[in-house]
């Protein structure tokens, strides 16, 4: 069976699989092939995985031949007039969006698993993508927001005066939220908290930060520990809180995603005219209509003298490092659909494998994406 790695269109960086993951992928039993230069942006060369003893291929002969592709992103118009039908396809296609598109790929008798839509759960731990994803960006936004930040970020006290340490204000601590926290603490930084979700707290306050409690959250332990849309009320009393804190604020990043769903607008007009000129906004949920009103998805704006960055993919800043956890991620995911004889296999009575296929045997078979399909003839 030929698994083969796919070159990134740009502007992404990120390659699926390291030349040094090479042998864990032919411990398989599989045949591997690498698309000529897709390892380039990651500062990984063509003879690094010649080295490995693998195939280098023009990206044609990859999608008519191969059995298991992997691409980080879905593939272009041009690949579908190529690709061979039964092709398995593994990557980050965001089918809570891309509904329409799934419903293409199955047409096309493709096999997709989108390993984005893996449950959270402990044993899935290892193959998360969006948690190894979220921690470099919520590191590298806060690294971001020190550089375009016309101040510092720790306390000084020297001859020629003090300087008071940065507030940095950090909305949804999740997977992204949390590292940035960390990051912003270890740059002396004082940070302040907003989640809808009371469980984080704890986590929250043992990173040296503070925790501003809105009561009345919607309950989300249905929702698999993710956020859920919040009552009118609540909406309210947590605008009202965020409205002081972002007056107080000289860095401002935004986490708050909600699956499926539009970014909730966290920072209302209103609040950008409370906000200092000079401070900067980090928007993580740039992707999917971002937290802020004049969020554009990777642009950086300046409003009224504040510096808005919104960008959904810092990871791909970062494109060795996030390659190798996402390698290891896609790795450890291949394990389950590849048998000891190197063939795929699809167990659906895996919670793991049945949670992340999207289509299968030419038809769209997540429940999730199956009713988006079905209930939206707009999306046709
Ligand atoms: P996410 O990217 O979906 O959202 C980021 C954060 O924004 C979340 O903490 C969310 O609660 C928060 N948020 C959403 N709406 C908000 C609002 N209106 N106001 C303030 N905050 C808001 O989150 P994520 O990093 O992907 O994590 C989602 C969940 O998955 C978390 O519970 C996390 O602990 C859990 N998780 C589990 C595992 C695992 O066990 N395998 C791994 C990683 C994450």
């Amino acid at each position: 069976m030929i698994v083969s790695i796919l070159k990134e269109i740009a502007p992404e960086n990120r390659v699926s699989i390291l030349p040094e993951q090479i042998d864990a992928l032919q411990k398989m039993h599989v045949e591997v092939w690498v698309e000529m230069s897709a390892g380039e942006k990651a500062h990984a060369t063509d003879n690094g995985y010649l080295l490995k003893n693998v195939a280098i291929k023009d990206r044609t002969a990859i999608l008519q031949s191969s059995d298991i592709i992997l691409s980080i992103n879905g593939l272009t118009p041009n690949d579908l007039a190529h690709i061979k039908p039964g092709t398995v396809l593994l990557g980050v296609f965001q089918p809570l969006f891309n509904a329409a598109l799934m419903k293409h790929y199955a047409e096309r008798n493709l096999t997709v698993f989108s390993i984005d839509m893996i449950p959270r759960t402990t044993r899935a731990q290892s193959m998360d993508v969006l948690s190894s994803q979220a921690n470099i960006a919520g590191y590298k936004a806060v690294l971001l927001a020190a550089d375009l930040y016309p101040r510092y970020f720790p306390m000084f006290m020297t001859a020629a005066g003090s300087i008071p340490p940065a507030k940095v204000l950090i909305l949804g601590a999740g997977v992204a939220g949390l590292q940035a926290i960390a990051t912003a603490r270890r740059l002396g930084a004082v940070v302040e908290v907003f989640d809808t979700r009371p469980a984080v707290k704890e986590e929250v306050m043992s990173l040296g930060a503070k925790f501003v409690e809105v009561e009345g959250a919607a309950d989300a332990t249905a929702a698999g520990g993710y956020a859920v849309e919040q009552s009118k009320e609540y909406q309210q009393k947590q605008q009202k809180k965020i409205f002081e804190a972002v007056g107080k604020a000289d860095i401002i990043i935004t986490t708050a995603q909600i699956p499926g769903k539009k970014a909730p607008l966290l920072i209302t007009e209103e609040m950008m005219l409370n906000i200092k000129r000079g401070s900067v906004i980090i928007d993580l949920a740039a992707a999917t209509g971002g937290n802020t009103p004049h969020t554009h998805n990777n642009k950086t704006i300046d409003y009224n003298g504040i510096t808005i960055v919104g960008n959904s993919n810092l990871a791909a800043t970062m494109p060795y490092d996030a390659s190798k956890l996402y390698g290891k991620n896609i790795l450890n995911f291949l394990q389950l659909i590849i048998n000891k004889e190197g063939a795929f296999v699809a167990n659906f009575e895996d919670e793991l494998v049945k949670g992340c296929c999207i289509t299968y045997d030419g038809d769209v078979v997540h429940d999730k994406i199956k009713v988006l399909v079905d209930s939206a003839g707009v999306l046709e």
